[in-house]
């Protein structure tokens, strides 16, 4: 059997799979059990991957004005119209707007492009959005951006402090190797600070639910305090650090004490004392953040006062300790390394004389770009104003992603020439493009990707380009030399890949930390049987696991630096109208703008549309109920989502998912009620805290339909849809009563088919109307519509699809919306893998008396194989109350 080793194309974890061709032409996917991110694992979206390898909604050829057309001429239109709005009114009147989803010699070729040639540095990636505070708190404390730190430290640690970090459900292998690595080690702790009871609060020891945006507050109480109880390393500070002083003299501000730290935090005395303490006597600790740090208008402030900490105790670059940001993407990393945002040079070189001098040699670059370019934020709204008139967006979709995305959407409208290179034919951001580029997709692509602890990864195809298809490093090189640039005849991504490194390495000398210098002639084969390794990569040294143990840090004299950090106010504070906090982030089995994950039956069982969490008390204030829809608005714009009401959830905060966009629902791109205020430093923007108010959405009418087509949604005022196993859920809502149900629904399911049959029910006393269609005896579509958001439970309905013939009893329990004796209702999905429901787990549980995961794998399975749904196994046996 044809086996390929490749990386999952999902998370900044990196995990290694491998890809088996099988006899029938289909694909599996395991987990590489030999890549040292993984060791065989995977999560649910991992596991799910060959289910989202076909070819519905794939872009294949060129489009230029709507027209399918060659590649000469769309490469030709692409670059004329770039030259010409450069002829006439300079390089800064051209963008780039790139993505963590492109492979490291994409990105390369994208910058080069940009900044040696056409002259601007209006480049930037998605990756602002996910991880640009970290890359800035590094510069500031360390002079690179270097996570200093391994996985492995994840595991060697004896506290683990998460912050700001769903890692459950966002970094779901990783959260698994701790979770092993707690079971090895039983006096390891960990400590979860979220103000969300998140899934990752599964194996926590403590959590901390802070007040939204008051990180800064407790992680300069905890320098204060270590500060005060002489729990400094003095010789590492003395040696290897400067500006102590000052850190701790702002520090003392707003946290002199723990009573002080722990009340404008909003948590307990004895809480924060813990925390405090363990950090304290614990010289393995790890402290992990992510993107409920990075995404704040003060984030490289929170990053610098995590990292103050550990330079304080000198735990870095060493063994189970030191700071570590996860990044959101599967190649952040890359990008950072090329240069892919627009304050930073290519190889971590930044604007300064000589490292512009330095790339402009080695380029040999025409017009070499000399001072920063816009970042995202600002990027946008410099198409919005019309400074930029051409703009190409390669690999996202910034029309659900950006904040303030309806804002983001007129400025694409309304600019002059938008190039859009993706792979899906149909996403918010292709439908306002003049010309669409059809990009490989993953399986395709060749290539290398850099993981969140700085390991390279081979991406490698398993699968033909299909079509026209085209790689996007080949696609730019072809635009560069139309435009008549020298340096872009690539032929092989290797190449790429060697100037890279080569790149690196140039007058080097040990002054920059990313060092590829062993790299930099690298030859084909080797290139192909590329296995994963972290850099520094030296000529002549081994791969470095870690960096910084050694005291030298890559500032100016060498020396680490405290940032003084004083705490400020998220960018806009709840007020009268608007009191309620919107914190926004992932589900755990789907995948930013739902384009791969969206088609996979079983990762859209665990949550069929977006919702918006909300603490028990703050709801029933609302006289909001589970179930319900409601509006969640802010002065930006609004969403109309599902309630789902809980104790985990802040009181005040309400949560919505980022994933759903304008094909998967009709209203629910929280983008566009997220602010746009950014980090002064990092530019990245506050997705965690958007003042919004939350209200109920009362429509005339609630429905649902079960279909093996797709079905028409423009009479609908709410309807959300998702890909289950061989047809469409749709979840619906009018504002209008129909006249006449039956045709109406008639009129939606296509009733002109040959040997169609309809089961109908119709109650006008309760407006309620239930039909279903059939088609030669199997069920084909059906509809429940009615008054009240309560409606029939709809799993089993959909194990009937895969009934040949549905029977004369199963059609009128079809219509009475109950299942029978010995049919139930599985509930939504909690196990992805082997697709097992909420409700067959709680009836498990209650009539076995299971108290464990572990149990409840042996009777069902679930949790057996990747192990994402093992914290929500947990909260179902102490909900049921097993055992
Ligand atoms: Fe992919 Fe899951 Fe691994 Fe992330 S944790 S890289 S999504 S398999």
């Amino acid at each position: 059997m044809l086996q390929v080793k490749t990386t999952c194309p999902y998370c900044g974890v990196g995990c290694g799979l491998v890809v088996s061709h099988n006899d029938d032409k289909t694909f599996s996917v395991s987990g590489d059990k030999k890549h040292p991110a993984n060791f065989g694992r995977l999560c649910s979206k991992g596991s799910a991957l060959a289910e989202t390898l076909d070819m519905e909604n794939r872009l294949l050829q060129p489009v230029v004005n709507g027209q399918q057309c060659d590649w000469d001429m769309a490469l030709d239109t692409v670059a004329d119209r770039f030259q010409e709005v450069i002829e006439q009114h300079g390089p800064e009147a051209v963008a780039f707007y790139v993505s963590g989803q492109l492979l490291t010699e994409d990105y390369y070729v994208a910058n080069k492009l940009m900044k040696g040639f056409i002259g601007s540095s209006n480049i930037d990636t998605n990756s602002r959005l996910c991880m640009s505070s970290s890359v800035a708190g590094h510069k500031r404390a360390f002079g690179s951006d270097t996570v200093p730190g391994c996985y492995q430290d994840l595991e060697q640690c004896e506290l683990l402090i998460l912050t700001g970090s769903n890692m459950a459900w966002c970094h779901p292998v990783l959260y698994q190797r701790i979770v092993q690595a707690k079971k090895n080690n039983p006096e390891m702790k960990v400590v979860v600070i979220d103000p969300r009871r998140t899934a990752s609060c599964d194996v926590a020891d403590l959590h901390l639910a802070l007040k939204p945006g008051s990180d800064a507050i407790l992680f300069n109480g905890l320098l204060n305090w270590l500060n005060e109880h002489n729990h400094g390393d003095a010789e590492f500070i003395h040696k290897h650090t400067e500006g102590l002083d000052e850190a701790l003299r702002v520090a003392q501000w707003f946290s002199p004490n723990v009573e002080a730290a722990a009340q404008h935090c909003e948590l307990g005395t004895d809480d924060v004392a813990i925390l405090y303490q363990w950090f304290s006597k614990t010289e393995k600790t790890v402290t992990v953040y992510s993107q409920g740090i990075n995404q704040s208008s003060s984030g490289t402030d929170k990053v610098n006062a995590i990292i103050n900490c550990h330079l304080f105790t000198g735990r870095i670059g060493q063994p189970g300790m030191g700071p570590f940001s996860v990044t959101g993407q599967p190649n952040a990393m890359g990008g950072r390394e090329v240069g892919a945002l627009s304050n930073q040079l290519a190889a971590h070189m930044d604007f300064d004389k000589a490292d512009i001098d330095r790339v402009e040699r080695f380029w040999q670059a025409p017009k070499m770009a000399t001072k920063p370019g816009l970042k995202a934020v600002d990027l946008f709204e410099a198409l919005h104003r019309g400074e930029i008139k051409a703009l190409w967006v390669i690999a996202t979709n910034p029309a659900v992603s950006m904040p303030d995305a309806y804002r983001v959407r007129q400025a694409m409208q309304q600019c002059d020439f938008l190039v859009v290179s993706d792979c899906a034919t149909q996403t918010d951001t292709t439908a306002l493009a003049d010309v669409l580029l059809p990009a490989l997709a993953w399986g395709e692509k060749s290539g290398t990707v850099t993981n969140s602890e700085r390991c390279i990864s081979r991406q490698r195809p398993f699968l033909e380009a299909p079509e026209n298809a085209k790689a996007d490093w080949w696609i730019l090189s072809q635009v560069a030399q139309r435009m008549g640039y020298h340096g872009f005849d690539y032929q092989r991504p290797q190449q790429i890949f060697r100037e890279h490194a080569a790149l690196s390495a140039f007058e080097n000398n040990g002054t920059r930390d990313f060092d590829l210098s062993a790299l930099a002639d690298i030859d084909a084969e080797s290139y192909e049987n590329f296995k994963p390794t972290q850099w520094p990569i030296k000529t002549g040294q081994q791969a470095q696991a870690r960096v910084f143990g050694n005291g030298e840090f890559f500032t100016a004299n060498g020396r680490a630096k405290f940032i003084s950090v004083t705490p400020q106010p998220p960018g806009r504070l709840p007020d009268i109208d608007y009191p309620m906090v919107l914190n926004t982030g992932r589900v755990r089995d789907q995948w930013h703008t739902m384009t791969r994950t969206g088609k996979s039956p079983r990762l859209n069982g665990h949550v069929i549309e977006s919702y918006a969490e909300l603490n028990k008390i703050d709801a029933k204030a609302m006289a909001i109920y589970p179930g319900q829809l409601v509006e969640v608005k802010s002065t930006q714009g609004k969403v109309i989502v599902r309630a789902s009401i809980n104790e985990s959830q802040r009181r005040g905060s309400v949560f919505v998912p980022m994933h759903w966009n304008d094909q998967f629902a009709s209203s629910a791109v929280v983008d566009k009620v997220v602010n746009a205020y950014t980090d002064p430093i990092s530019g990245q923007p506050e997705f965690k805290h958007t003042p919004v108010q939350v209200t109920p959405y009362n429509a005339a009418w609630y429905g649902f339909i079960l279909s093996r087509d797709m079905i028409e949604t423009a009479s609908f005022s709410y309807w959300a849809r998702s890909r289950r196993q061989g047809l469409w859920h749709y979840e619906l809502a009018g504002n209008q009563m129909a006249d006449d149900w039956a045709n109406y629904a008639r009129q939606l399911l296509c009733s002109d088919a040959q040997g169609v049959e309809w089961s109908e029910f119709f109650d006008s006393s309760k407006q309620t109307y239930r039909g279903a269609r059939f088609i030669d005896g199997q069920l084909d579509s059906c509809a429940f519509i009615g008054t009240g958001y309560h409606l029939p439970p709809r799993d089993w309905l959909i194990e009937l699809f895969s009934k040949d013939i549905v029977d004369r009893q199963e059609r009128m329990r079809v219509l009475s919306g109950t299942p029978g004796v010995g049919q139930e209702d599985a509930g939504k999905i909690v196990c992805s893998c082997f697709s097992v429901g909420r409700n067959t787990l709680c009836k498990k549980i209650k009539q076995m008396k299971l108290t464990t995961p572990e149990q409840i794998g042996e009777h069902l399975q679930a949790g057996t194989n990747c192990g994402s749904c093992m914290p929500e196994l947990r909260e179902l046996i102490v909900e049921v109350g097993g055992g």
